[in-house]
C-alpha cells in the first residue's frame, strides 16, 4: 500500500537518525526502510511498524492524495498543475500569513488549472498545510 515517504523522511530526519538507525529502531530491515523512502511503498505491517517507532497513528501514514481532479467547475478532467509549489511574489504572506515554512519565507501554492474551462485553483503546499496542526494563529473548524 502507499505510504507518505515524506513524512517517514521528516520524522526520521527530526530523530537524526539514519536509515540504518531507523531500521534497527523500527524493527524492519534496512532494504525495507529504503524501498519505503523511495518507492513511497509499504505493508500494513511495516506501516505499524514505523507509526510504533515515531508515536503516530498508523492513519498518518495514508498518503494524500490532492482532489485537484476533476476541475471543481467543469468536471473536466483536463487539468494541470505547475511543476512544483511556488511563492506568489509578496502575495503568499499575506493569504496563508505564518504558514511559511520559516519567519523570512512566504507560504507556497501549487497553481492548477483546467483547460476547458480557464479556472484555476491554488493549493497550499504540504510545508505550509504541514504547519496547520502546530500554528497558534490557525484553529481546526
Ligand atoms: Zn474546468
Amino acid at each position: 500500500m502507499k505510504i507518505n515517504a515524506e513524512l517517514v523522511l521528516k520524522l526520521r530526519n527530526q530523530n537524526s537518525w539514519t536509515q540504518d538507525e531507523l531500521a534497527i529502531a523500527s524493527g524492519l530491515n534496512l532494504k525495507t526502510i529504503q524501498r519505503i523512502e523511495k518507492k513511497a511503498s509499504a505493508s500494513l505491517q511495516s506501516k505499524k511498524a514505523l507509526a510504533s517507532v515515531f508515536n503516530i497513528d498508523i492513519q498518518d501514514l495514508d498518503y494524500e492524495e490532492l482532489q485537484m481532479k476533476p476541475c471543481s467547475e467543469c468536471k473536466s478532467d483536463r487539468v494541470y498543475q505547475y511543476k512544483e509549489p511556488m511563492e506568489f511574489g509578496g502575495f503568499g504572506g499575506e493569504l496563508l500569513p505564518n504558514l511559511a515554512p520559516s519567519l523570512f519565507s512566504l507560504a507556497k501554492f501549487l497553481p492548477v488549472v483546467c483547460f476547458d474551462c480557464g479556472h484555476i485553483r491554488f493549493f497550499a503546499s504540504k510545508e505550509a498545510r504541514d504547519k496547520l496542526d502546530v500554528s497558534d494563529h490557525w484553529k481546526q473548524i
